[in-house]
This record gives C-alpha cells, structure tokens and sequence, in this order.
C-alpha cells in the first residue's frame, strides 16, 4: 500500500519536492499558510489539508521546508505543536535550513514523546527541488537515516548522513560559507584580471586550468557573457538570492559564536554579501548570488 506524506511549507522549494513525492507514487497531505501555494500543490496531485493536526493524522511521514527556525519550532513544540499529536510510528524530516540548535530542540522534543527525527537540509535551489535532483545532508540514528532515504530518494540525487541530530544543518552551513567565499574570490580575482586588460573568458579558461580552479569559476561564472545559461548572463535573475546566501552566513556566525571557532574568511564573505545587497541605492537581496561581481566592477 502507498504510504503517506504530509507536507508542511509548500513554497519555491516544497512545492516542487512535494510534486516529485507523488509522482513517486506517495499519497501527500499538504498544509501551508499561503493559499495559492496549496492551489498549487493541489493542482500537482497533493490532497490540500486545512489545518496541520490533521494533516499529520495517521501519516509514515512528515516532511517539513520552512523559511527559519523560530516557524520549525512553533510548528512541531510551541504553536502547532504537531509533536504532541504526529503518530509515533512516523519519521519527522526537517529540510529547512536552520540552526542546528533549532534542530537539536525540535529532536530533544521529539525524542521525550517517542516520535523520530532527522534534520535533512538541502543543497541545489529551486530547479534542483523541481528536477528531484537536490543533495540532502541528514542529520540523525543510522536507523533514521535508512527509513529518511525511502522519501528523499523520491526527491534527490545525493542523499548524505552527517551525523546525528543538528549535523545535517552544520554540513549545510559550512558548505554555503565555503561557496559564498570561492565565489567572492573568484569575483575579486576576475574583477582584477579585467581591471588589467584581461578578457574575463580567457582568464576564466587559464585558471580552470590551473590552481585557482573551484565550482564557482566552473559551473557558476559571475562575469555577464562568460557561460551560457547561468544568472550572471541573465541580469543575475534566478539561482540563488543575495538574501538567502546572507541567512546562510549569519547561520555560519551563530554557529561559531556556540562552538567559539573563528570563521574570519566567512566573517568576510558576509560583509561583503550585505555591503552588496545595500550598495547602489537598490536592495539587490532578490538577486542572484553571483551578483557580488557588480560590487567589484567598475561597470
Ligand atoms: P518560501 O518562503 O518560498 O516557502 C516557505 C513556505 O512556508 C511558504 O509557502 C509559507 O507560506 C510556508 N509557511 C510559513 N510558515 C508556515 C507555517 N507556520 N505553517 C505552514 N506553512 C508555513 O521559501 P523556500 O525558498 O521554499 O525555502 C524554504 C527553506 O529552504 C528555507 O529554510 C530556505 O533557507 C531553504 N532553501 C532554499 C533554497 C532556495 O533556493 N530557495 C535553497 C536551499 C535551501
């Protein structure tokens, strides 16, 4: 028999994933806040719900994509409370991008009422999440993770244990730190190349080449007119925004704040992501990430 997801947060990214449980042949109970979004989901094949209790009433699973922590803990302990009430034979997966604290509570909670959970956040944006292609870093029990595979293999391609509870959002976290830096760099570097008379296409091609190779220079040029078919040679539309790269990093500084680990480069990276999204009297939050080359342009 099918077994059956409720899936709570149906925004640009938890709508194409709950998409992608039913064509894998899950029933999916949707809840989310915003209307439309569950005109959405519905219209995909997902049976819209008007209230989260009863989403969750009898489900395998719960599978939640929400915008931050302090809605993933009102949802499952202080508003909602959907712990008090999930099925203790159900998986809880959370793939929001949170702090690990956030997912720590939300575990501690889940385990005093016998019910089991994974943080699994997500890397890939809404394209990814559309095409069931995402990376998904879990954190939780051996055991959890093999039962967490059945309905994230329905929605990625690269399903990875991190450890336990909270380490999924800590890969997460260091992964996005360590992008935003090459891609800053990697900007500040062909910014000089071209500041220097250099065609930022020929030194693109030297350094893929060479030492200063890295993902952002080979899928993800920040220069206009370098790749085809990336944002920086769509007005940065699309891709991933300035303002989730910002909560990403402020996520990266919290976590080192509790850890008492020094991130300068990472510390650096989200100065100059805010000095961007401010600068040039627009707020370019909604724009690409990539978008930190016009910080260093003199265009
Ligand atoms: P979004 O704002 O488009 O979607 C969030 C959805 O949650 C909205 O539909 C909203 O109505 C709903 N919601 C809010 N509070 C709710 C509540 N109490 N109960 C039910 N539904 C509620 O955000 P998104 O872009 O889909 O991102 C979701 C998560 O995924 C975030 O944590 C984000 O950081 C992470 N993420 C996003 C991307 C991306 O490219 N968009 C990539 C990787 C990870």
């Amino acid at each position: 028999m099918s077994k059956t997801v409720a899936f709570i947060g149906l925004g640009n990214m938890g709508g194409g994933m709950a998409a992608n449980l039913v064509k894998a042949g899950f029933n999916v109970n949707a809840f989310d806040l915003m209307e439309a979004n569950l005109k959405a989901a519905a219209d995909a094949g997902c049976t819209p719900m008007d209230c989260s209790k009863k989403a969750v009433e009898g489900v395998d699973f719960i599978v939640s994509m929400l915008p931050n922590g302090t809605i993933v803990e009102s949802v499952y302990i202080d508003g909602d409370a959907l712990l008090d009430v999930i099925p203790k034979t159900a998986l809880i997966l959370d793939c929001s991008t949170i702090a690990p604290a956030n997912s720590r509570r939300v575990g501690v909670e889940a385990e005093k009422r016998g019910l089991n959970f994974v943080d699994a956040p997500v890397s890939g944006g809404v394209a990814a999440a559309a095409a069931g292609t995402l990376a998904f870093m879990v954190g939780g029990t051996e055991a959890n993770f093999e039962t967490a595979k059945t309905v994230l293999d329905a929605m990625g391609a690269n399903i990875f244990r991190a450890g336990d509870i909270g380490a999924g959002q800590v890969a997460k976290i260091c992964n996005n730190m360590l992008l935003a830096i090459h891609m800053s760099g990697t900007a500040e570097a062909l910014q000089l190349g071209i500041d220097n008379g250099l065609d930022p296409k020929a030194l693109s091609e030297i350094m893929l080449k060479s030492s200063g190779a890295n993902w952002s220079l080979e899928k993800y040029n920040p220069v206009p007119g370098v790749m085809e078919s990336v944002p920086s040679s769509n007005d940065y539309q699309g891709g991933f925004m300035v303002d989730l790269m910002l909560k990403d990093l402020g996520l990266a500084q919290e976590a080192a704040n509790a850890s008492k680990s020094s991130i300068p480069m990472g510390g650096a990276a989200r100065n100059l992501f805010n000095l961007h999204k401010n600068s040039g009297g627009e707020d370019k939050g909604a724009k690409d990430f990539s978008s930190i080359q016009q910080l260093y342009s003199r265009d």
